[in-house]
């Protein structure tokens, strides 16, 4: 694509849109900008790039703009079945996401990770893997580091550690990874995509470029990842928390590749089967992409995880508090659960995303929650799935800071208060981090008011009391 050759609408504003913008302007295009949300993020963006030379649109000139756009920007968080892609689609023209920008521009090799749960660690495994090994391996990509900022860094020596989701890959037609990582498919996002179907099919996406020379590390315990070795044409290798499988798998407690010992399971800093199953996925892609046994086992003894996972905030009056904001669906919030040491309570809600919440209530009855509380929009539709499947041990308190409240006034000593809501935070929030943020200021307060009481000079007050 010859880029001073073609006009850009770059629509959403966030950090990908951001970075195609500044990506396009660099290689003289001419863009156009636009975003429907009006707030301070939004304005600073759209003021930094017309000082580079972008075009700022306002809604009431972005048709008229559109029919003079050749290509059209995605934000992976506009659907494509907005009016706007649609209006490009009737003409015939570029819909891209800024990912696919990128995957145009790459000139090294790239190792890419999707499924609904698990990208982050896992890429972020993958990074630290490769810096103990001396390797120049960046983690981009949904991961929050956009891959068209990262392309100078990444050169031709470099390898791009890419997590791509479901909404970039709707928009992402070129990227050919030398390994597709697919990790698990879950129910989630299904107000986006409709369908189980559609959300599966998307995910598959990232195997269909691949040629024999390319390899597939797929999640054999997870039935629809399996389904998708038979769809590529990518040499299949497996990863299995329960099988011995050609590649990566656990065996008498150690992690093993093909035959090989490398290190006993227990030595991972994380804790939880998901953990072992993202580390075993790390394993085989660093394997495949020529790493040694040490620096794997040297990175994974150290990785302690990522904010907003299952991170431990601290404890106030014998109640730990422990910040799983990132769990925004049901697998991800089982998971949690069952990896969590001692019983909690556990908050639930947000805005809802088309999915059932019955599976998760199920896999309450047997576990170690003690209560869930909960909050937010969907609250009526989460305690509707409760009471379908018997599970009583609930309260409902729709404001978050109430309901964090409520759950710690519920939790006994010894006992967890456990954010791991199994719902997107944009009811109330405008990310996860800053519900996960939330989340610890309120612990800083609970703990303020633990403190023992000072009491103050004696006084005599000058008017009666
Ligand atoms: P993603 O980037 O895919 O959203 P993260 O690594 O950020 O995944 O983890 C998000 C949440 O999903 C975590 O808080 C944890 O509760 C859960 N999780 C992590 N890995 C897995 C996995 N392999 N399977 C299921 N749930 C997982």
């Amino acid at each position: 694509m010859l880029y001073s050759e073609q006009v850009f609408l770059v629509a959403g504003l966030s950090r990908s849109g951001i970075a195609a913008s500044e990506f396009l302007v660099s290689h003289g295009a001419k863009v156009y900008v636009y975003d429907d949300v009006d707030d301070s993020n939004v304005r600073a963006a759209t003021e930094r790039l017309k000082e580079i030379g972008c075009t700022a649109v306002s809604k009431e000139m972005l048709a008229e703009t559109a029919e003079k756009c050749d290509v059209l920007v995605l934000s992976p968080g506009i659907p494509v079945d907005h009016p706007l892609p649609i209006s490009f689609k009737k003409a015939g023209k570029h819909i891209i996401g800024e990912a696919e920008l990128g995957a145009l521009n790459l000139h090294c090799p790239c190792v890419a990770v999707t499924g609904t749960n698990g990208k982050t660690t896992t890429v972020t495994m993958l990074e630290c893997i490769f810096k103990a090994a001396g390797r120049k391996g960046i983690a981009c990509g949904n991961v929050g580091k956009p891959i068209t900022s990262c392309l100078k860094e990444l050169g031709e020596d470099g390898v791009a550690i890419a997590e791509i989701s479901s909404f970039q890959l709707e928009t992402l037609y070129s990227l050919r990874p030398h390994v597709a990582v697919i990790l698990n498919v879950t129910e989630d996002h299904l107000n986006r995509h409709y369908n189980m179907e559609n959300y599966i099919y998307l995910k598959s996406r990232l195997l269909k470029n691949a040629a024999e020379s390319e390899y597939a590390v797929l999640n054999f315990d997870d039935r629809i990842v399996r389904g998708f070795s038979e769809k590529t044409k990518a040499k299949v290798v497996w990863f299995s928390l329960r099988e011995r499988v050609e590649g990566a798998y656990i065996q008498d407690n150690s992690f093993c590749w093909y035959g090989e010992r490398l290190f006993s399971a227990d030595e991972l800093a994380l804790d939880g089967e998901h953990n072992r199953a993202n580390a075993l996925a790390a394993i085989a892609a660093a394997k495949l992409m020529g790493i040694g046994n040490e620096p794997i086992h040297a990175a994974l003894q150290n990785f302690r995880g990522v904010k907003h996972r299952i991170e431990k905030v601290g404890e106030v009056n014998g109640v730990q508090f422990i910040n799983d904001s990132k769990a925004t669906n049901v697998d991800s919030a089982i998971k949690a659960v069952g990896s969590v040491k001692g019983e909690s309570v556990l908050l639930l809600g947000g805005k809802d995303k088309g999915y059932s919440y019955e599976p998760l209530f199920e896999a309450l009855k047997t576990s170690n929650v003690v209560h869930a509380v909960i909050y937010g929009e969907n609250a009526f539709r989460i305690l509707n799935a409760a009471l379908k499947t018997g599970y009583t041990a609930v309260t409902l308190c729709r404001p978050f800071d109430l309901a964090v409240r409520v759950a710690y006034l519920i939790a006994e000593k010894g006992q967890n208060v456990l954010l791991s809501p199994a719902s997107a935070s944009f009811d109330a929030f405008t990310s996860y981090e800053e519900r996960g943020k939330r989340f610890c200021e309120l612990f800083e307060l609970f703990k303020r008011e633990a403190q023992p009481y000072v009491k103050a000079e004696a006084t005599h007050g000058e008017f009666d009391e």
